[in-house]
Parts: structure tokens; C-alpha cells; sequence
């Protein structure tokens, strides 16, 4: 029997009093113990709190970003151990992928945002200066900070590897530690993640904490500075949000719960068009990776009901080839539910589903698995609901299985209200050519959705699949999905940190956030910057060039030369028609390209390429006979590779009155 350890304050802590016991998914039998009433829960949060916090906030964000690829680089060679464990959660070799590879493909995809759109700072600028007054003195700035707390993570059975991961690699690189709870029944494929993690030997102490089995009352001593994130049921997500303590506290808590998720197809969509195809492909899927065990997975299939008996059969057609059984063995494609328990709660809630909708597909009592008699098998079930207006508990009951029920609309405000009635959703998918019908379904539906995922012959070939939460977008939904919202690249970030809203003067908001703020003081070396390396030049260095004169002919030339006649340029009078000149005006691609002409070094140097302009604004004409200078400054330093880094600078174009006529961030990699 395998004694699933506690990762404690740095040390490995057996089962004890209050062990629970976990059964293999596929023979049924006992195979492990998890869960001691007697870990020090305080201690916990204590070694989180003043340990594993403080050296998290000491790195910066590219520290903490590299930390994580080194994270995902470990476990990506050491991934076969958790494949070869896995199969005892009844899940098969594809079902790994979307876990294990998952999971480290999630670390990689943030340790990648990190570096690439963080900052190499401990805070992060959030959004624009705001200016209250005329002159500029006094600004606004929000910012994100760490949170000085930890975070504790409660996690569903069902993604033992991801459900860890995807929560821990946007924490680790806010700076919060975290203490990770997963579910017991598959606590072991965890702790085993956990253990590689830990070899890796890149996480600081306190970063990382494992509990199996239960958490005690570690919620009763969470504070403000902490946050709850909830993977599961609706039931048990309730149970937790509204404990005394958490919202005593204004603890943050976010829940990702179930959620009846519905796929749409639309009216265009023929029986023999390749929407009607990837409908019935993408849905038999959903109900069988997992062995439909998803969060995400189809639960409504919505058809036009002219179509509801070519989808049946035609999904029918496809689950009668999908073996169910021993998940290692030849040929099987679905594998089982994670316990006899789960069996029996999905039976329970097929036959709620049942007393509305008649079984098309998959009959428990008469199917054979190809597996152990003991195991949790069931066979993918298909119901038809033929009233789904007057229907109630296939709109709100999630069998966390292999289960689907079809229902057929009328037009498609009905579809969306169909899909509506789920009371808030992680995602909805439609399957449409006609953009029409997509964005009809948008307007009636996306309030009621984390995210509506279209697929049509265009997309089809790279698109990512109604199920898989991507990394980059954001994963929760309103409602009965919990309310909640993860990942989203950045995004994710923010939830485990505290923004505020910073107010001061320029020369105050630039020393804190490290970015030059505009009317902070800028100083002029004596050299020219680009002479200098990036280690040697500092935020608010800075040069103002000699003044040029923008003549007619410098117009008309470089109308000529690009090709750009357009008439403000060349013909006075149209030009004075045009409610924003009093004439022919200098083009603004000629203003930058004489703007670099007055800031370059033109000597070969450290400064070793343009890579763009961002942010860029013409803030007032410029006409013949005016002249334009430029202001430019050291706005902010990031560190790309070892041997450069990138310089943004802010450039102001000036006129001869000193008023901006242009205004942009130029943005170039220097020698370090
Ligand atoms: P669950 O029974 O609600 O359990 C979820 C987690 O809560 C487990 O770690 C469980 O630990 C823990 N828990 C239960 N009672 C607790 C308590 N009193 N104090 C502290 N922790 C407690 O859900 P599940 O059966 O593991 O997962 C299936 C459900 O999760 C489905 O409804 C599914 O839709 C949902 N889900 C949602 C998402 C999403 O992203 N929205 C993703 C995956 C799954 P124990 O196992 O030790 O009881």
C-alpha cells in the first residue's frame, strides 16, 4: 500500500490519524493511504509566509519566469514517471498528454509571457499615467504588487498534474507561494509531480507545499494578504467560499466549478458539410477524453431540430467504436472514471438526466468492458431530450462522465437560450460557416459564457479543441461555472497580486516604478546614449537635438520619393478644406524619418538595431517653415539575452514653440 506523503515546512510527512484510503480507477482495488489530521497547519502557512515569500519577492519577474522554464524543462525530461502512474486514475496515454503535457506546456507558455511581457522589476505598471492637473505635476499610475501572503490551492481529481500547474506558474510568477491541496482520490500522481518539482532544485524554500488529504483548518487561519483558489464541485465550492473566516477576511477566493457547457450547430451546417463533421467529432471527444471527466466537456448538444436524428446517429456511429476499458491495453480509447464511487455517482445523476430525456446510446447494464471486473468503467450514454424548453435537470445536471444530451432548437435566439439555461457556463462552442449566425449567437450568448469557441473549415485545421483551456485565454465563467477566472496569460498574474492606484509627482512615480514618467527629470550626459552600452545607461538619460526646418520642398520630395501624395501633403487648397489644417502639411512618416536623422549616432556602437515604435501619436500639424527637434529619453531597460537588451525610449517631437507635435515609444536592442 502506498503511503501518499504531505510536503511540510521542508520536510516529507506520512499519512496518520485520519488517512483516507484511494483505489486503483481500473481494478478496483486499494493502493494507497493519504491525509494526517496532525500536520501543522499553522506552521504551514507560517514557512509559506516568511519564507517562501519574502525570497520570491527578492527575484524579479524574468527571476521567477526563467525559474519556471527550468521547472518545465525537469519535468519534461522526467515526464514518463507520471504517465506510468497516471494509468491507475483510469486515464489512457492520450489523457496524459492533455494532463502531464499540459500542465508543463502551461509553465513553458508563462515562463515565456514572463520574460517576454513583464518587466525585470518587482512591480508591474498597470495601464497609462492619468494627469489631473494642467501642468503635469501631480500624476496617477496603477500598479500591481505582490501579494505578501500565500496562495492555497484546492484542486479537482480529475487534472492532478495541470490543475496543479496552471495555478502555480501564474503564483510563482507573481511572487506567492503556494501550498497545493489536490484532490485525494488521484493525490498520488500529484505528489509524485511535486517530488520532481522539488528536484529540480530551482524553488526556494516555503515556494512549494503539498497537502494529501484534508486541510485541516488551514482556512480558518487565512488573512487578507492569502487567496483560495477552488477547483471542483459547485456543492463543495459553496461549502468553502462561505466560511466565516474567509469572508470575515475578505480573503480572495476564486472558485472554477461544473458547469453544463453546451455546443451549438449551426442552421448552415448540413449533414454532409465538414461543420456538421467536426460537430459530431469534436463532441464524441468531449464525452470520451477523460472518459468525459472534463470540466469543460459538452453536457447540451444543441441542433437544429430538423438535424437532432442525423446528429444522434451520427454520434451514435462514432461512440460505438470508442473501446472502453484497461487504459494500457491495445486498442482501448476510453479508460475509466477515477473510482467506483465517481461510477456510481454518474449512474445517479444519468438517471435524473433520464427522467427528462430517453437513453439513445450506451446502456450500463448490458456493456462489457475490456478491463478488470472491478474497475470504474461505464460506456459513453447519449440521451435525446425532446422538450427541453419545459426540461429542467438536463440544464442543471452535471453527470461528471461520459454524458451528453441532445436537443434540438427552433431558431437561434432559441439555441442561445438553450445554451443560456445552463446558469453560466466555462465555455460554448458553435460550429458555423456564416458569420451571421456566429455573431447572432455571440450577442444573445457570451454574457452567459467564460468563452465561446467557433470552428469552421477555416479554423479546423489549427484550432485548439472545445475542451482545452489554453493558457493565453482566460478559463472560468459566470455563474454556475463559479463565478471565477484563470490564466489568460498576464492576466493570471494580476489575480495573485494587489493592484493600487499610486498617486505622485513624475520625478516620484518613476523612481518606484522604474519606467520614465514624462515631466520626470531627465539627465543630460556628455556623451551622445547611443554611445553607450546598455549596463551604462540609466532611466530619465536623455538628449535634446538641434532644431531642422521641415521646407515646402522637403515635402514634395519626400512625396515623391515614397510615393504619399495625398492631397494634405500637396494641394494647398484641399488641404485648407480639411477641418484639422490651414494648409498643405508636413507628412508624419517624414517628421519620424527627420527624427531619426536628429538622434542617431550614425558611428557604428553599441546600439545594435531599431525593433519598432509603439504607442506613436501626431498631436498637432506641422506646416512648411516650422522646425522639429527631439526630446529623447531612457523610458525603461529589459534584459533579452545575454549579450543584449532592449532600450525603449521615449522620443517627443517638438516645435519651434516647444509644443509636441509628436509623441512615441522607440524601442531598440543594445550591446550589454
Ligand atoms: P469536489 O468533490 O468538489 O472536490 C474538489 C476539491 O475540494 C478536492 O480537492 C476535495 O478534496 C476538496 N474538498 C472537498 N471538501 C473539502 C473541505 N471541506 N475542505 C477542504 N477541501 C475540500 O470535486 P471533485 O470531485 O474533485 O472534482 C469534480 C468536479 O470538479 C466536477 O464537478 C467538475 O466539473 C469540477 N471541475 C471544475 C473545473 C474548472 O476548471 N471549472 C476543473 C476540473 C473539475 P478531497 O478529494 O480530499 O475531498
Amino acid at each position: 500500500m502506498q503511503q501518499v506523503e504531505s510536503y511540510v515546512c521542508g520536510d516529507w510527512a506520512r499519512p496518520g490519524s485520519g488517512a483516507r484510503l484511494i483505489y486503483n480507477a481500473v481494478t478496483g482495488a486499494a493502493m494507497a493511504h493519504a491525509g494526517n489530521d496532525g500536520l501543522d497547519w499553522g506552521g504551514m502557512l507560517d514557512w509559506a509566509r516568511d519564507t517562501g515569500g519574502p525570497a520570491l519577492r527578492a527575484m524579479t519577474f524574468h527571476q521567477r519566469a526563467a525559474m519556471l522554464k527550468a521547472l518545465a524543462l525537469h519535468l519534461n525530461a522526467n515526464k514518463q514517471a507520471l504517465y506510468d502512474i497516471s494509468f491507475a486514475t483510469g486515464a489512457t496515454q492520450s489523457d496524459h498528454l492533455i494532463d502531464v503535457d499540459g500542465g508543463i506546456g502551461t509553465l513553458f507558455v508563462y515562463a515565456s509571457k514572463g520574460r517576454r511581457e513583464m518587466p525585470d522589476a518587482h512591480i508591474l505598471v498597470d495601464g497609462d499615467i492619468e494627469q489631473f492637473g494642467k501642468s503635469g505635476a501631480f500624476l496617477g499610475q496603477h500598479v500591481h504588487t505582490s501579494k505578501q501572503g500565500v496562495a492555497v490551492h484546492v484542486n479537482a481529481f480529475n487534472f492532478p498534474v495541470w490543475g496543479m500547474l496552471e495555478k502555480l506558474a501564474p503564483a510563482l510568477l507573481a511572487g506567492v507561494p503556494s501550498i497545493v491541496k489536490p484532490a485525494t482520490a488521484t493525490c498520488y500522481v500529484t505528489e509524485a509531480c511535486v517530488r520532481l518539482m522539488l528536484g529540480a532544485g530551482v524553488l526556494p524554500p516555503g515556494a512549494l507545499q503539498l497537502v494529501t488529504g484534508g486541510i485541516g483548518d488551514m482556512l480558518d487561519r487565512l488573512g487578507a494578504q492569502d487567496a483560495v483558489t477552488f477547483t471542483g464541485s459547485a456543492d463543495t465550492a459553496l461549502r468553502l467560499r462561505s466560511n466565516p473566516n474567509l469572508l470575515a477576511n475578505s480573503v480572495h477566493f476564486t472558485a472554477e466549478q461544473d458547469s453544463l457547457n453546451a455546443s451549438i450547430l449551426g442552421p448552415d451546417a448540413e449533414p454532409d458539410s465538414p461543420e456538421f463533421d467536426l460537430f459530431i467529432k469534436e463532441i464524441a471527444r468531449e464525452m470520451t477524453v477523460k472518459a468525459g471527466q472534463k470540466c469543460t466537456a459538452v453536457r447540451r448538444i444543441i441542433a437544429p431540430q430538423t438535424r437532432v436524428e442525423a446528429v444522434i446517429e451520427a454520434l451514435s456511429a462514432r461512440l460505438a467504436r470508442t473501446v472502453v476499458g484497461d487504459p494500457q491495453a491495445e486498442g482501448v480509447r476510453m479508460g475509466a472514471l477515477v473510482s467506483n464511487d465517481q461510477k456510481a455517482d454518474v449512474l445517479a445523476k444519468a438517471a435524473i438526466i433520464g427522467a427528462e430525456a430517453e437513453r439513445v446510446w450506451g446502456d450500463p447494464d448490458t456493456f462489457t468492458p475490456q478491463g478488470p471486473e472491478g474497475g470504474a468503467f461505464v460506456p459513453p450514454m447519449l440521451f435525446h431530450c425532446a422538450d427541453p424548453d419545459r426540461a429542467e435537470r438536463v440544464h442543471d445536471t452535471e453527470a461528471f462522465g461520459p454524458v451528453s444530451t441532445v436537443m434540438g432548437y427552433r431558431d437561434l435566439a432559441h439555441a442561445a437560450d438553450l445554451a443560456n439555461r445552463g446558469g453560466g457556463s466555462l465555455v460554448a462552442s458553435v460550429m458555423t460557416h456564416d458569420p451571421k449566425v456566429a455573431r447572432e449567437l455571440v450577442l444573445a450568448s457570451a454574457a452567459h459564457h467564460g468563452r465561446l469557441y467557433i470552428n469552421d473549415r477555416t479554423g479546423a485545421p489549427e484550432s485548439t479543441g472545445h475542451g482545452s483551456p489554453m493558457p493565453h485565454m482566460t478559463h472560468g465563467g459566470p455563474g454556475r461555472a463559479g463565478g471565477g477566472e484563470e490564466l489568460g496569460g498576464i492576466r493570471g498574474v494580476k489575480h495573485y497580486m494587489q493592484r493600487t492606484a499610486l498617486q505622485g509627482s513624475p520625478d516620484m512615480l518613476t523612481a518606484i516604478t522604474g519606467a520614465y514618467v514624462p515631466g520626470a527629470t531627465v539627465a543630460e550626459p556628455d556623451t551622445h546614449p547611443f554611445t553607450r552600452r546598455y549596463g551604462d545607461l540609466a532611466i530619465g538619460m536623455s538628449i535634446l537635438t538641434r532644431a531642422r526646418e521641415i521646407t515646402l520642398e522637403d515635402i514634395e520630395h519626400f512625396a515623391t520619393f515614397t510615393g504619399d501624395s495625398f492631397y494634405a501633403h500637396m494641394d494647398p487648397d484641399a488641404a485648407a478644406r480639411n477641418p484639422f489644417f490651414e494648409g498643405r502639411v508636413a507628412h508624419g512618416y517624414l517628421l519620424l524619418s527627420f527624427a531619426a536623422g536628429l538622434f542617431v549616432e550614425p558611428a557604428e556602437g553599441p546600439v545594435l538595431a531599431n525593433t519598432g515604435l509603439e504607442n506613436l501619436r501626431f498631436t498637432q500639424p506641422v506646416y512648411p517653415g516650422d522646425s522639429l527637434r527631439v526630446r529623447l529619453t531612457v523610458k525603461q531597460k529589459t534584459p533579452r539575452a545575454k549579450d543584449h537588451g532592449e532600450v525603449r525610449w521615449r522620443a517627443e517631437m517638438l516645435n519651434q514653440r516647444d509644443e509636441t507635435v509628436g509623441v512615441y515609444d522607440l524601442l531598440t536592442m543594445v550591446a550589454r
